[in-house]
């Protein structure tokens, strides 16, 4: 087989180890000489046990990973072909529940593969549209009719677009057999400054622009030869429409309806992006869209995501100002949890520590004395502290109400 034409040959393809190892190898190093990351030198060696390279000047070892977005993962390259083979075709995106099961790996080890993908999907966007384009802004958020009386009230003020996250694309229309491509980006806030920057980054000037009939384009004839197409009168006048760009919209909201159901707002730009890789190159083969997404290797995606919150201090830091545990959220308490366990700072904080309380946990890793009680203050008795059972000096509950008098037609 030359090379796999869709995902049955592809996963029969990609199931030996070394299979994958030479594929990537012509990938990533095409003209054959392989070089060491850490030294340059070209004198490597294979340890074909292991799937590991050696290099013979420095003596490190690396594997074939090394230097794109599948570095320092401990899955093998057998599941991570297929992975990538899934969602660069799937046309409405791949859950990470559904890619978990096909892999037989966790759904959380199957969400981090699928974003490390999807920032390997990102477009450079430094190049300019030069033919005619058309520009647009959607939102995504709850609809206003599936949401509670009182949440509605609170969120929904004045326009739909209120609460929701805008997004913003500009299209060029396809030049003869070129298909349209399009770049997009989530934008943190729609003012009209923010709307023209996008379009004249995007838009050679000069080029012919075509948007609705929004206010804050009406600047863009400066730079641009403008057309605004009124969507309360009609949609397409002559050249004027951005029906382009409407089709990208019902493709993107498909697969966030359908597939992703909740994306936070933060991780939305992953989506996006994913979503336009597939527009863009929608008229290659499946094996064409897989490879043009191996052949963009970098560098790997950072455990911590963007819009992840910070990590707790370190535990072996040593530090004793913290910041008041009280406003750390749940996953960052588990975190310090684990970490503690990990460490091994007290014998008491072993693998069954992982139950301690979260304050008496902060003391034993922070060295930090419980702070004595107040002299004079009077320890609760054990019995008492729960409320359960009644203290000698707390007072008699109080007497029941007198029963109400008998009704009228019952008395003699
Ligand atoms: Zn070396």
């Amino acid at each position: 087989m030359n090379h796999p034409e869709n995902l049955l040959d592809a996963v029969r393809y990609f199931s030996d180890l070394g299979v994958c190892d030479a594929y990537m190898r012509r990938i990533k190093w095409p003209g054959g000489k392989i070089t060491c990351p850490a030294c340059g030198s070209e004198r490597i060696g294979e340890i074909k046990t292991r799937h590991l390279l050696r290099c013979k000047d420095c003596r490190k070892q690396f594997s074939h990973k090394v230097g794109t977005i599948f570095e320092d993962s401990p899955l093998g390259l057998d599941k991570w072909f297929v992975a990538v083979w899934c969602i660069a075709n799937c046309k409405n995106g791949i859950s990470s529940h559904e890619l978990g099961r096909a892999l037989g790996v966790t759904q959380k080890t199957a969400w981090f593969m699928l974003h490390r993908i999807r920032r390997a999907m990102e477009v450079d966007g430094s190049d300019h549209f030069d033919g005619p384009s058309e520009a647009d802004t959607t939102y995504v958020g709850g609809k206003a009719e599936n949401m509670h009386a009182k949440r509605r009230a609170q969120v929904i003020q004045g326009r739909g677009a209120v609460g929701k996250t805008p997004v913003h694309g500009v299209l060029q229309r396809g030049i003869g057999d070129d298909p349209s491509q399009v770049r997009v980006s989530v934008l943190g806030s729609e003012t009209q400054a923010e709307l023209l920057r996008q379009v004249r980054s995007r838009v050679r000037h000069g080029a012919a622009v075509y948007t609705d009939a929004a206010s804050a384009y009406g600047d863009l004839c400066l730079t641009h030869v403008h057309k605004a197409v009124d969507h309360s009168v009609c949609y397409v006048d002559g050249e004027a429409h951005t029906n382009g760009l409407e089709n990208f919209w019902s493709l993107f909201k498909r697969s966030l309806k359908g597939t992703y159901v909740a994306v936070a707002p933060f991780h939305l730009f992953r989506y996006v992006e994913e979503q336009a890789f597939r527009f863009n190159h929608r008229l290659q083969s499946d094996f064409g869209r897989f490879f043009r997404r191996c052949r963009l290797y970098g560098d790997r995606l950072s455990r911590r995501l963007q819009g992840w919150p910070k990590k707790p201090p370190s535990p072996r830091g040593g530090e004793r100002s913290i910041r008041s545990p009280r406003s750390w959220s749940v996953s960052q308490r588990r975190r310090l949890r684990r970490s503690v366990a990990r460490s091994g700072v007290s014998e008491k904080c072993s693998r069954s520590s992982v139950n301690l309380g979260f304050s008496s946990l902060v003391r034993q890793v922070y060295q930090c004395p419980k702070k004595p009680p107040p002299a004079g203050a009077k320890k609760p008795s054990r019995r008492t502290k729960g409320g359960f059972y009644e203290s000698p000096t707390t007072a008699p509950p109080p007497a029941p109400p007198p029963p109400p008098p008998p009704p009228d037609h019952l008395r003699k």
